[in-house]
């Protein structure tokens, strides 16, 4: 069947995720495994969104509403900016999707730095674009290096602010250089889907600069902060008129309905995300002080994950990890051989997370 298939497809990598709990439970025979592989909000969604979410199910024979009518008002509202600039996917994922299947045919380019979210990449292979990729500094984004890399042919330049995996993120004032210097013809993607937990006075204010750059999308998501990662749902804010292109190849119906609901309960339940912001925060500084002690070297982070570097090769050390139930990412399909990724959990988790590290080094 391969020489029947799509040629693009065979330059892709699959994407291969953090293995969910029941799996390393059932595979290993473990009772008690932690997971902090994918980012995820640990504490799970509020009592309102759960609530909202049990109501909801008494319709679930009826298709979602393709255009998340109340979410689009009450969204646009909080972030003000017309209804008509959003769009909603499923997870901010389908966004990365829809902007490449919307604007990139063969042949054109698209620059991404390295090593980055991987489903940029992901998408414009299939497309059969052209990837210019260029290293991260320092785990920073280049991007003089990147404007350097544009063509005639350049279509998209992906920026994850702050990006996975490195956790760092471009600030304001570097970000509105970097546009000052590009065509107004290439879509520049900000894909902030850590935004909730970046509290530093020098991050952008992305949605101020969609008045001025056209050519902007910015993406966030209830995956993260908002611990809706199960449910998929994500939104970009862009011009009415890129807005308009991503709606002409989106799925009709690709938000589903209990997605639509619990978000909004999330907007009116700001109160208990904030706690968690604040808990979280808290122990990222716990787990940094903890790896300072072993003597780990680590990347400060903006987001609700950490880089680890050791001394040796990361892949056997995430499965010691593994064996003793404690999830995490080996970052060497990144091309980070040395480098471990680990979401920041509950206080007991991090504390396990930190003990059984020892145990295994
Ligand atoms: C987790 C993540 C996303 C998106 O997640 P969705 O669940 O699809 O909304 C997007 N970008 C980056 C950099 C991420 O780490």
């Amino acid at each position: 069947m391969k020489s029947l298939v799509n040629k693009n497809i065979l330059r892709v990598q699959p994407y291969v995720p953090g293995k969910p709990i029941e799996e390393v439970q059932r595979e290993l025979g473990l009772k008690e495994v932690i997971k902090l592989a994918s980012n995820e909000n640990p504490f799970g969604p509020s009592p309102k969104v759960l609530k909202a979410i049990s109501l909801e199910s008494r319709h679930l024979n009826r298709y979602p509403d393709g255009q998340c009518f109340y979410l689009r008002l009450q969204l646009a509202k909080r972030l003000k900016v017309k209804p008509t600039q959003l769009i909603f996917g499923n997870g901010s994922d389908e966004i990365i999707v829809l902007a490449i299947r919307a604007f990139v045919e063969a042949g054109d380019e698209v620059v991404i730095a390295r090593p980055s979210f991987l489903i940029y990449e992901i998408a414009a292979q299939i497309a059969g674009a052209t990837i210019q990729d260029v290293p991260l500094k320092n785990f920073r984004y280049d991007l003089e290096t990147m404007s350097g890399r544009i063509t005639p042919k350049t279509k998209i330049i992906f920026i994850g602010n702050p990006d996975n995996p490195a956790g760092t993120y471009v600030t304001h004032n570097q970000l509105v250089g970097f546009l000052e210097n590009i065509r107004r013809d290439i879509l520049v993607f900000i894909d902030e889907a850590y935004y909730e937990f970046v509290g530093d006075n020098d991050y952008p204010n992305t949605l101020k600069l969609l008045k001025e750059y056209r050519n902007l999308i910015v993406t966030r998501t209830f995956s993260k902060m908002y611990g809706l990662a199960g449910l998929r749902l994500g939104y970009g804010i862009a011009d009415e008129e890129i807005i308009d292109c991503l709606n002409r190849v989106r799925e009709p119906f690709n938000v589903n309905s209990l997605a639509q609901v619990a978000a909004l309960a999330c907007l009116k339940d700001q109160k208990y995300y904030r706690r968690i912001v604040k808990l979280l925060k808290e122990q990222k500084k716990f787990l940094y002080s903890r790896l300072s002690k072993l003597g780990l070297s680590f990347k400060e982070s903006a987001t609700n994950f950490i880089l680890i570097e050791f001394k040796q090769k990361a892949e056997a050390i995430t499965q010691a990890l593994l064996k003793k139930g404690v999830i995490v990412r080996d970052m060497s399909p990144w091309g980070l051989e040395n480098f471990i990724r680990v979401t920041i959990g509950t206080s007991k988790e991090n504390k396990r997370f930190i003990e059984v590290l020892k145990e295994v080094l």
